[in-house]
């Protein structure tokens, strides 16, 4: 989608940092960290979210790539992975993605 921030990010048209790469998925350290590890995986393909017919296989990447930010960030401790989906849940960037988020105690509740 031409005019998508994550897509031109994941064709490497506007800079990032890059945490893990591969055909399918992307991770990249978030410009505006909610936490002392915040990056995000997202699919190189573009979908507006997580109910817009994912493949299979690319799921299976993503779960794949937050192993592998957890591993290079040291996230022995623990991290936690969200997906805001629409407009009640606050998704700004209408490109699928999941935060994960770790790197200090984030406590029991989930928000
Ligand atoms: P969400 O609110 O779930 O749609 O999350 C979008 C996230 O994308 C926010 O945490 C932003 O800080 C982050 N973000 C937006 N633009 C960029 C960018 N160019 N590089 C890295 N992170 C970005
Ligand atoms: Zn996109």
């Amino acid at each position: 989608m031409s005019d998508c921030i994550f897509c031109k990010i994941a064709q490497h048209e506007i800079p990032s940092t890059v945490v893990y790469e591969d055909d399918l998925v992307i991770a990249f350290d978030d410009l505006n960290p909610q936490a002392p590890v915040h990056t995000l995986v997202i699919p190189k393909a573009h979908y507006d979210s997580i109910v817009d017919g994912v493949p299979g296989d690319v799921l299976a990447a993503m779960a794949h790539a937050i192993g592998e930010v957890a591993r290079v960030k040291g996230l022995d401790a623990g991290f936690r992975v969200i997906t805001n989906t629409g407009a009640d849940a606050g998704q700004t960037v209408m490109h699928f993605h999941m935060h994960v988020l770790g790197g200090k105690m984030l406590g029991e509740g989930l928000i």
